[in-house]
């Protein structure tokens, strides 16, 4: 059996305050959340709409889910609800409709832009240009549901630590730019999520507000 409650105890031995923690429960079954909730964590992510969905109805709802996976538009409707942060934001259509979903439901929805770091094609979101573009749009301002509190991304899955590093600057770097160009006067604009079980140390020392851990704390996960 996982050592929930011991793994989650040593990894916040290791990690700031001041960095907040997602525990990502991904393909877990509920008692392993629980076991972690029992522990005091509180934020738990996910990368499919239907699992949070399935699983928050069987939980606390003091739990803040964070979404970390691609949201296609038609899963934007049920998720908005009862999210507090989507992290994987991969485009300006799916940011205006969690907007209009958000106005409907009476709520601002905390978002993070995602950003493709990685030199592989397989992991989504925008590059630095389409970014700019983005905020600069004219309708972009017009968006008053959504609150975009900072970015995220993904290294490469590799053991060549160096280049992981460089992905990581290179994605505070990007969060420098948009903070300085276009959210001097947010003070929502802060996080900047990066950093996994395999590479959080790394990334907390190139400026990690958040990092999402999954494997280190629930155990490994069987491959689908
Ligand atoms: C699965 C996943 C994680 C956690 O991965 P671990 O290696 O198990 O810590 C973090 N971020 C995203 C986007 C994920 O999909």
């Amino acid at each position: 059996m996982t050592d929930i409650a011991g793994n989650l105890r040593y990894l916040k031995s290791r990690i700031p305050t001041s960095v907040k923690l997602v525990a990502v429960s991904k393909t877990k079954p509920v008692m392993d959340i629980l076991a972690a909730y029992n522990t005091g964590q509180r934020c738990f992510g996910e990368n499919r709409v239907q699992e949070i969905l399935n699983k928050k109805d069987l939980l606390p709802n003091d739990i803040e889910w964070h979404l970390i996976g691609h949201l296609q538009g038609n899963k934007v409707k049920e998720i908005v609800p009862v999210i507090s942060m989507i992290q994987s934001v991969d485009s300006f259509k799916v940011l205006s409709t969690i907007n209009s979903e958000a106005l409907k439901s009476k709520r601002v929805t905390d978002c993070l832009l995602q950003i493709h770091i990685a030199n592989e094609e397989t992991k989504s979101g925008f590059n630095l240009k389409e970014l700019s573009e983005v905020v600069e749009s004219p309708g972009f301002n017009s968006l008053k549901n959504v609150r975009v509190c900072g970015v995220m991304g993904m290294a490469t899955y590799t053991s060549d630590l160096e280049q992981i590093r460089k992905e990581f600057a290179y994605l505070s770097e990007c969060y420098k730019v948009l903070k300085n160009n276009y959210f001097t006067g947010s003070h929502h604009f802060k996080e900047i999520s990066m950093g996994m079980s395999g590479d959080y140390e790394i990334a907390i020392k190139e400026g990690s507000t958040m990092i999402r851990v999954g494997s280190l704390i629930f155990g490994e996960r069987n491959k689908t």
